[in-house]
């Protein structure tokens, strides 16, 4: 008589023991999922790159053992990398794995894809990997991982990294969009110095700082005209009058300090703040813009020949009694003065 497969125990134990392996490996696939999940969220959480970076290297030092990692990001334009996070097991502090260095990480990004020297090829118990991060249209950077004493890599955890990687890509990639769009909107596009939008907000903190301090510091405003630039531009054409804006604003980065504020105020005006400052230190800002711009010589190619344009400016010190308004209201009214009596001045008030 033929067995009946339905009641053979043999089949029953052997399929018990299947549907036991397909729960576990089931049981594994939610785990990750899991994992997956909350570092997606993790990482989308923030538009900090740095804060990112950080996600990027707990998540994948929580589920695999490794000595020290890097997360670089590429710069397009430069064609340079800026690390953005570390992880150091305590050893050793290079800020990216040993063996590596820049010009390979850009080979690995031209490749774009996943580079991994496995302990074959390097000593027993040592790997390293390098995954790309970028989307269609961009090389946005690197995560670069080195492991001592760990057993090789295995496909899965490789198949994690490289999720993660395209966790990171997108995370990144919208943290450095909403960066240039935070900064486009603060920055004037011709000079790429501060507009008038960002000059109001600093000025309102500026104030605050000076009123909140109790000792008397207080800071400077200069408003800086160039003279006659109607006529220049009817003279040279408006393309050359950008061009001679942009020279000022150079020369101008170039003759102030790091923690001066340079704001294109509107048109052919700039406004200056100079925190903590003095009367004196103002006027010698001051005098030393005015000498910078009128011995700046810029060529003028259709004549050949080197021209030069001139600025009037209007100062002041910030008053404890001083609203932004007034502030402004009396430099402007330094520089009406510096224009009608004779222009190519600064006057203070
Ligand atoms: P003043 O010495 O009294 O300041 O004379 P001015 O001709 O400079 O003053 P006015 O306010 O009459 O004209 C300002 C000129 O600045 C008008 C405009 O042609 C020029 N200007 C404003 N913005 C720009 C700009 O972005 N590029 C160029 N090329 N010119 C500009
Ligand atoms: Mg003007
Ligand atoms: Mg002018």
């Amino acid at each position: 008589m033929p067995r009946d497969k339905q009641t053979d125990p043999e089949d029953i134990s052997s399929l018990k023991q299947k549907i036991e392996i397909l729960e576990s490996q089931l049981e594994e696939i939610r785990l990750q999922t899991h994992v997956l999940l909350d570092i997606a969220r993790a990482l989308n959480a923030s538009l900090d790159t740095r804060v990112i970076a950080t996600n990027i290297i707990s998540a994948i030092v929580s589920l695999i053992g490794i000595n020290q990692a890097s997360v670089c990001l590429y710069n397009e334009k430069t064609q340079d990398f800026e690390v953005i996070g570390v992880f150091d097991s305590g050893t050793l502090s290079p800020q990216i794995p040993p063996h590596l260095d820049l010009s390979f990480l850009k080979k690995v990004l031209a490749e774009g894809v996943t580079y991994y020297r496995s302990p074959q090829d390097l000593r027993d118990w040592e790997w390293i990997c390098c995954l790309p991060l970028q989307n269609a249209q961009h090389k946005i950077g690197s995560i670069n991982i080195h492991s001592i004493r760990q057993p090789e890599i295995t496909s899965e955890q490789m198949e994690f990294l490289e999720t993660v990687a395209g966790h990171a890509s997108s995370a990144l990639e919208n943290a450095l969009l909403y960066a240039f769009v935070e900064r486009e909107s603060i920055t004037d596009g011709l000079t790429g110095v501060y507009n008038h939008r960002y000059f109001q907000k600093r000025l309102r903190e500026q104030i605050s700082l000076c009123q909140r301090r109790k000792r008397s510091v207080t800071f400077g405003l200069l408003i800086i005209d160039v003279d006659n630039f109607k006529l220049f531009n009817d003279r040279y054409g408006h393309q050359f009058g950008d061009a001679v804006l942009q020279t000022i604003v150079r020369e101008l980065q170039s003759n102030l300090r790091e923690g001066d504020l340079i704001v294109r105020y509107g048109g052919e005006e700039f406004v200056i703040l100079v925190p903590e400052t003095t009367e004196k230190i103002i006027l010698l800002i001051s005098e030393k813009i005015r000498e910078v711009v009128e011995r700046t010589l810029i060529h003028y190619p259709p004549t050949n020949e080197d021209v030069s344009v001139t600025v009037s400016i209007g100062a002041t010190l910030w008053h404890p009694s001083d609203s932004p308004a007034s502030l402004i209201s009396r430099a402007d009214h330094a520089l009406y003065k510096a224009k009608r009596t004779g222009r190519n001045q600064s006057v203070f008030e």
